[in-house]
């Protein structure tokens, strides 16, 4: 089979791999759609603290069962894959923590993902959760996009935004306009973002955003600020990497109010000076976010299936497989949204 593989950062080829065999208790799957994530991107570049080379990218995936070595789902049902194959028996999968999961594997980190014609489903993805059937109506694409909106799930899930919150959102890239849709959903009485680029920022705004500001700007913080009646913001959600986490950002925040640290943060902002005894006094809470866990990806498929998130307006380019860099170059650019690999060529 043909299948996108990265030796190296910076080396990605389309090369003829061995045609996958079915592994006892689980599937394969003939990929249908598989969309590109930032995190595909910076393993393009720069490699990832999971990834191992040499591997076949691609973690959102959906497709068809083209073969089982099991009872269910029978071959020729479409389904969409969680991106974790778990234990099922570790502390954190008894807790529902499954992103936790002591001996968790990834497909597009350390199996091998869904930028190729097939992908072996292990058994315990099958035992786990982690096949889904796709809900009638819904196009593998909009499946596909079912991993990054849970994981958005998961931040809010943590973070606990609720009906009549006041939401700021940093980064208007896909992981933050699923961010603001999500929290419209959950009854976020204000959704405001915070993106210095203008084409994201117009799409954030035509995709419902309530306001778009730059946080470039010298009045940022006050411009902020006044969106809220001077209160400041219930939940701040940071879906961007390079954003100091400091004392003006809790500045931003209500009493009370949480901040979601949704993207991992380059190494120079991790570490940052802050006055804990404003955490302490507001009663504010920093809590991280990382992944997703099954049942969150169930929920996601439902919130699309219901027409309650529009994940299909956030595409903004498909590809052919034998295409893939043209896609992952879209998703650099930063110029639209989503890309998916939609044609596999088999
Ligand atoms: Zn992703
Ligand atoms: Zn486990």
């Amino acid at each position: 089979m043909m299948a996108a593989v990265l030796d190296a950062p910076g080396s990605l080829a389309l090369l003829e791999v061995d045609d996958p065999v079915c592994p006892p208790g689980g599937l394969i799957l003939e990929v249908e759609a598989c969309s590109i994530c930032s995190t595909d991107v910076k393993m393009l570049r720069a490699g990832q603290k999971d990834l191992v080379f040499p591997r076949i990218l691609g973690h959102e995936i959906s497709g068809t069962v083209s073969d089982r070595y099991g009872a269910s789902p029978s071959v020729g049902e479409r389904v969409q894959i969680f991106p974790g194959v778990t234990c099922g028996i570790c502390p954190s999968c008894g807790r529902g923590a499954e992103n936790h999961c002591k001996d968790m594997r990834i497909f597009g980190f350390n199996l091998d993902g869904g930028f190729a014609e097939y992908l072996v489903v292990p058994r315990n993805s099958v035992r786990n959760g982690g096949v889904n059937l796709i809900p009638d109506g819904m196009r593998f694409e909009e499946a596909a996009l079912a991993e990054p909106l849970a994981c958005c799930i998961n931040a809010q899930d943590r973070v606990e935004v609720a009906e009549g919150d006041s939401v700021l959102i940093f980064g208007a890239g896909p992981a933050g306009i699923l961010h603001a849709l999500l929290s419209r959903e959950r009854g976020a009485s204000e959704v405001a973002m915070a993106e210095p680029l203008q084409v994201r920022a117009d799409l954030a705004e035509a995709l419902g955003a309530d306001q778009v500001l730059s946080p470039l700007k010298e009045e940022f913080l006050d411009d902020a600020m006044d969106l809220t009646c001077r209160r400041g913001f219930d939940v701040i959600i940071l879906a961007s990497r390079d954003l100091a986490i400091d004392d003006d950002l809790l500045s931003l925040l209500a009493p009370r109010g949480r901040v979601s640290l949704f993207s991992g943060l380059p190494t120079h902002l991790a570490s940052p000076g802050l006055d804990l005894n404003h955490i302490h006094y507001r009663e504010e809470m920093v809590v991280g976010s990382y992944g997703c866990t099954p049942a969150q990806n169930r929920r996601a498929l439902e919130l699309i299936s219901s027409g309650s998130i529009d994940v299909g307006r956030l595409i903004t380019k498909r590809v052919s497989l034998g295409s893939i860099l043209k896609g992952m170059e879209h998703a650099e650019r930063r110029d639209g949204l989503k890309a998916v690999v939609t044609d596999f060529g088999g």
